[in-house]
């Protein structure tokens, strides 16, 4: 538990927030979840069916502005399912961001197709549209009605960008290459729950916007994911997947293999909940972010988080990036020092191209997302982090 009394959810090995440090993120539980979970327990509804399901997600579907949202069991879960509606195949390729939680190139995967990982732009961090679009055209040949990896001899199945920390990819360029490809674009917007891009909600702008609500995401439900979508047909065979392609119900006939990726109703409760919750949410976030900036801007070897102009960013991991020459410490360090004094800070992923699991994958020209990765550092980012903690890890962070 940490000062508030709340549940640590999300410890990283290395730098544990002890039981006075300050968590990496942690949820924030003070609205209607008790009272939601209750009425749960009063309907017997504790399981898949329930009236809090249909709700969330339809909340959901508002939120990113489209017509469907169909609930699953992971974000993961809805990354898997999305994929397979958008007509991924076995040996096809999924161009995706290298610098992401692995999540979304485990489930490019679990189609059996491979990822490409395309590199991170240094501005924003984000999926590089530029060199994204340079792959395509350039790198892949249009026949057979598809477009093709001339290297591999691969068709190009979807186009998979991450928006990661709550900022969002320059999307409209890739939009438009997608349409001009054919190719569907599934946005992971996990960690942009409540971000904009040029106005419009993160999620919303691809064929399907896959979401998150683990323990540490902008809102939880203890686990659980969330798939969105314009498609009517899509959003059906979703349905129809993640519960087990049940033909018929009653005799039980399945024509499909499908998944069991439902969320109950007890998760749904809690996530109906935590939408109420969420534009505050988002509006902590970005004080928080706020704050951190007016205080570390002066540090020399200390970039603070960016902004673009056309963005609207939740902030959802407020990072860093530790110049070692400059700052006179590496990223590394600094986050043994900050963990010592009991805060929990954490570097980004290892850049995907680099990861064990999904070598002997290609990748075009990445060389941002390392650089990136050596300095970056996300600092303490919770809803309900106090001006006294954020104050302590900004003194630590100045020395
Ligand atoms: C958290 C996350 C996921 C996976 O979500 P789960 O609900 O943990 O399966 C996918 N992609 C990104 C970018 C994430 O941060």
């Amino acid at each position: 538990l940490n000062d508030t009394g709340q549940l640590l959810t999300s410890f990283e090995p290395g730098a544990p927030a002890g039981a006075h440090g300050i968590p990496l993120c942690v949820p924030e539980l003070r609205g209607r979840e008790g009272d939601y979970l209750q009425e749960c327990l009063e309907t017997n509804m504790v399981s898949s069916v329930g009236p809090f399901v249909e709700r969330f997600e339809r909340q959901l579907a508002e939120r990113t502005q489209r017509a469907y949202g169909v609930a699953t069991c992971s974000g993961t879960a809805a990354l898997h399912v999305a994929l397979q509606i958008a007509g991924v195949r076995l040996d096809d390729e999924v161009l995706v961001s290298a610098l992401s939680f692995i999540a979304p190139a485990n489930a490019i995967r679990y189609v059996g197709a491979r990822p490409v990982f395309m590199d991170a732009e240094p501005r924003f961090w984000q999926m590089d549209s530029g060199k994204t679009i340079e792959f395509l055209d350039k790198e892949c040949i249009w026949r057979r009605g598809g477009l093709y990896n001339k290297s591999s001899g691969r068709r190009v199945g979807a186009i998979l960008p991450v928006h990661i920390l709550g900022h969002p990819v320059d999307l409209d360029p890739i939009i438009a290459a997608a349409q001009k490809y054919s190719i569907p674009l599934i946005e992971d917007a996990a960690e942009g729950l409540g971000s904009l891009y040029n106005g419009r909600p993160l999620g919303g702008l691809g064929d399907a916007g896959c979401l998150s609500f683990n323990g540490n995401k902008i809102i939880t439900t203890g686990g659980g994911g969330m798939l969105v979508t314009e498609n009517a047909a899509w959003a059906k065979e979703a349905k129809y997947l993640t519960t087990q392609a049940k033909d018929d119900p009653l005799e039980y006939i399945h024509n499909n293999v499908g998944y069991n990726y439902r969320l109950t109703n007890i998760q749904a409760a809690l996530g109906c909940a935590q939408m109420e919750g969420l534009d505050q949410y988002v509006e902590a976030k970005r004080a928080n972010a706020q704050a951190y900036k007016v205080c570390l801007t002066e540090v020399e070897g200390i970039t603070t988080m960016p902004e673009a102009p056309w963005a609207f960013s939740a902030f959802w991991l407020y990072t860093v990036l530790v110049d070692e020459n400059q700052y006179g410490e590496s990223s590394r360090s600094l986050l043994k020092r900050l963990g010592a004094h009991g805060v929990q800070a954490r570097p980004l992923w290892e850049p995907l191209h680099r990861s064990q699991a999904h070598a002997g994958s290609q990748n075009y020209r990445v060389e941002i997302a390392d650089q990136i990765h050596a300095r970056a550092l996300s600092l303490p980012s919770s809803v309900g982090l106090t001006e006294a903690q954020r104050q302590r890890v900004v003194d630590l962070i100045r020395r």
